[in-house]
C-alpha cells in the first residue's frame, strides 16, 4: 500500500478537495499506474453533481496517460515501465458481445477488484473505474493500453474518453467514408473530435454547428469545411443548403438533447445515419417524430458509447497518427493545470472557453 495525493468529491455539489488516499499494491490482474496527465471531462463534474450515482466519495479523473509502476499476479498485458493510456473498456473476452466478435460492446468490462480508500479507510468510487486525478491509481491491467512512449501524455491521455468518443462517433459508429458529407452538432471537445474524425476518414464536406463562434473556430481548425451558427440560422435548412438540398450522409449529435437530436434526424439525407454521442440526462425524452418519417427516411439511428472504440486496436493507431502530424491532439489541450486547480477548471467549463483543461503531474 502507498499514499498519494488525489482529487476527491466527498458529497453532492460540494467543491472537490485534494486529499491523501491509500492505493493498494496490485493484486491478481491489476496494475498501479503513475499518472502523468489527466484531462478534466464533463463526466467528472456530473459525478460531483451526483448526476451519475450517489456512491460518494468519488475519486475523479479518467482521461489519463501514465507509466505502469507495478503489476499483480497473472498480468501479461503490460509490464512496469510501459507508457499507457487508461481506458474504461477493458474487455472481458467472454460475454455475449465479446463471443460474437464485437468486443467494443463488451457488457462485462474489467475494473480493479481492490478498492482505493481515504486515509481513514473509507472506500472510494473511482470515476469510470479509473480515478486518475491522482499521483497514482489502481486499475485492471486491461485498462492499460500501451502506446508509443515518445508521445505527449497530456495529448494522448485525452484518447481515454472524450476525444475518443468524438473520433469514434465519426469513424466507428458513423462509418464515415471518403467523400461523404458529415454534420456535427455541438463543437466542444467531443464534437470537435468528431470533426477531426470525419476529416481523418476522408469526408468531403464537414459542417460544424454550434451557438458559439469560438467553438466554430475550433471546429474549423479541426477540419470543418463549413460552419453554421445555430443562433443565426435554422440548422436543418442550413445543412440541407450546404448539401445540395439533401442533408448530410452522417449527422452526429454531440450535444445530446431532444432538440439537437431532432435536428440531426431531419438534417440527414435519405438512408443517412444519425449518431448520438452527446449524453442526455435521465429526464429527456425522444422527440415526437412521425413514425412514418422514421420508416420513410430509412437509414440508421445509432448511439455511440465511447466512440464504439476498442482501446487495444484504436489507441495505438491514433497515437501513431498523432505522432505523424495527421491528428492534432495538442489542439485539444487548452491549458495545463495542477491537481489543486480541478475545481477552478470545472468553473471554466461553464464559460465555454476551454476544450480541455489537463492536469499534469
Ligand atoms: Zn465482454
Ligand atoms: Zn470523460
Amino acid at each position: 500500500m502507498q499514499q498519494v495525493r488525489a482529487v476527491v468529491a466527498r458529497s453532492q455539489g460540494a467543491p472537490v478537495s485534494v486529499e491523501t488516499i491509500n492505493v493498494p499494491d496490485p493484486g491478481p490482474g491489476e496494475a498501479v499506474v503513475a499518472v502523468q496527465a489527466c484531462g478534466v471531462c464533463h463526466t467528472d463534474l456530473h459525478y460531483r453533481e451526483g448526476g451519475i450515482n450517489d456512491e460518494f466519495p468519488f475519486l475523479l479523473g479518467h482521461e489519463a496517460a501514465g507509466v505502469v509502476e507495478a503489476v499483480g499476479a497473472g498480468v501479461s498485458e503490460v509490464v512496469p515501465g510501459d507508457f499507457v493510456v487508461l481506458n474504461w473498456r477493458a474487455v472481458c473476452g467472454e460475454c455475449r458481445a465479446c463471443e460474437r466478435g464485437e468486443p467494443w460492446y463488451c457488457f462485462a468490462t474489467h475494473n480493479a477488484a481492490q478498492k482505493m480508500t481515504l486515509e481513514d479507510g473509507t472506500e472510494l468510487s473511482p470515476a469510470l473505474g479509473i480515478g486518475a486525478f491522482a499521483e497514482k491509481t489502481l486499475v485492471a491491467a486491461g485498462q492499460c493500453t500501451k502506446v508509443d512512449p515518445s508521445a505527449s501524455p497530456a495529448a494522448v491521455g485525452l484518447l481515454g474518453c472524450g476525444v475518443m468518443a468524438g473520433l469514434g462517433a465519426a469513424i466507428n459508429t458513423g462509418n464515415v467514408g471518403r467523400g461523404m458529407s458529415v454534420a456535427v452538432i455541438g463543437c466542444g471537445g467531443v464534437g470537435s473530435a468528431a470533426v477531426a474524425g470525419a476529416r481523418l476518414a476522408g469526408a468531403g464536406r464537414i459542417i460544424a454547428v454550434d451557438l458559439d463562434e469560438q467553438k466554430l473556430a475550433w471546429a474549423r481548425s479541426m477540419g470543418a469545411t463549413h460552419t453554421v451558427n445555430a443562433a443565426e440560422s435554422d440548422v436543418v435548412d442550413a445543412v440541407r443548403e450546404l448539401t445540395g438540398g439533401f442533408g448530410a450522409d452522417v449527422v452526429i449529435d454531440a450535444v445530446g438533447r431532444p432538440e439537437t437530436w431532432e435536428q440531426a434526424f431531419y438534417a440527414r439525407d435519405l438512408a443517412g445515419t444519425v449518431v448520438l454521442v452527446g449524453v442526455p440526462t435521465p429526464e429527456m425524452k425522444v422527440p415526437e417524430i412521425p413514425l412514418i418519417d422514421v420508416f420513410g427516411r430509412g437509414g440508421a439511428l445509432k448511439s455511440s458509447w465511447y466512440g464504439d472504440c476498442l482501446p487495444s486496436r484504436d489507441f495505438p493507431m491514433l497515437v501513431d497518427l498523432y505522432q505523424q502530424g495527421r491528428l492534432d491532439l495538442d489542439a485539444f489541450v487548452t491549458e495545463k493545470i495542477g491537481l489543486d486547480d480541478v475545481e477552478a477548471a470545472f468553473d471554466r467549463m461553464h464559460t465555454g472557453n476551454v476544450l480541455r483543461s489537463v492536469v499534469v503531474l
